[in-house]
């Protein structure tokens, strides 16, 4: 009996693996027909200047609904685009993009800085900053108006190149962004190295800001931190208003969040914006 159940139990490890394994198989095959077809589309969530008192930036966000996954989660695709090296094509059709649409609401009136998301294989590249200057130059695009979102565990290996690389960009006047700060294996002594604009504190340590004190202890500190290095904050997922007082009593810069605003399709950004005041809601 103990026998059969084992091997039951075995059988159904196996075939466990085989589902997970296959799942991948199949995301990976669709994801490489998405790319050649670009049908992936970007939302963008509001950032909001807590001084200002208004919307200065958008972070965009990929989205990808197969026609047979169904929506598939970044967090679930991205991984497997790096993996299979697909993040370099998808890496540029959402720059361009993102670049594109930054541009259109420029000429529209509406100067919004745009965040990118960069992975590792993306930042990592020779050609990387050419890249860059080249979509910039392409779309017409001033450069101030673009983010670039790092992690700072991408910024680990090759910490001379990545210098360099950053620098480079900088010198173009593009903006930089350490993503999901404080959550990565960065040293301080490395975070002096590098010349970067903004640090954004990763939502888990914002999320139960106002109970917990340990995180109060986290964010207060990064917030110090970065303005002692002359960077910005941005404090991600900030879904509580009661969050707002203690992000603001320590001067937080900026924050972003489902509070304000889930990330929203091109054409409802505009009209939002006008719709809900962000004056209301930091009254
Ligand atoms: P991220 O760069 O840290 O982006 C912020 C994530 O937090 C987004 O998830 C956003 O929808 C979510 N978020 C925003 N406000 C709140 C909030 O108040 N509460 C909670 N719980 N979540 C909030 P999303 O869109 O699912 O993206 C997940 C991750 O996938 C991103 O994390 C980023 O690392 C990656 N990603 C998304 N788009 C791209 C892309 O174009 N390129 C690359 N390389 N990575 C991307
Ligand atoms: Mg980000
Ligand atoms: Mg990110
Ligand atoms: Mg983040």
């Amino acid at each position: 009996f103990a026998k059969e159940q084992g091997k039951n139990g075995a059988q159904q490890f196996k075939s466990g693996l085989r589902t997970k394994y296959d799942e991948k198989l199949k995301i990976e095959k669709r994801l490489r027909r998405a790319v050649r077809k670009k049908l992936f589309t970007l939302v963008y969530q509001p950032q909001l200047d807590l001084i200002k008192q208004r919307v200065i930036g958008v972070e965009a966000l990929l989205r990808w609904e197969d026609e047979e996954l169904g929506h598939v989660s970044p967090l679930t695709f991205i991984p497997i685009a790096e993996e299979t090296g697909l993040i370099i094509h998808l890496g540029d059709w959402v720059l361009e993009e993102a670049c594109l649409q930054a541009k259109k609401w420029s000429e529209e009136g509406l100067e919004l800085r745009m965040g990118v998301n960069i992975s590792p294989q993306q930042f990592q590249r020779p050609d990387f900053v050419n890249k860059v200057k080249q979509t910039i130059s392409k779309v017409g695009l001033a450069p101030r108006l673009l983010d670039l979102e790092i992690t700072e565990n991408d910024l680990l290996y090759n910490r001379s190149e990545c210098i360099r690389t950053l620098h480079r960009l900088k010198e173009e006047g593009i903006c930089i962004s350490i993503d999901d700060f404080g959550t990565g294996y960065s040293s301080l002594s490395y975070l002096r190295q590098f010349p970067v604009d903004t640090l954004k504190i990763d939502k888990s340590f914002i999320k139960e800001v106002i109970i917990n004190k340990k995180d109060q202890a986290i964010v207060t500190s990064i917030i110090q931190l970065a303005h002692n290095m002359k960077m910005k904050v941005v404090a991600e997922g900030v879904e509580n208003i009661d969050t707002l007082p203690f992000l603001t009593e320590r001067h937080c810069d900026e924050m972003q969040g489902y509070l304000y605003s889930k990330p929203l399709v091109a054409e409802r950004v505009k009209a939002y914006l006008e719709a809900k005041n962000p004056q209301l809601l930091l009254a």
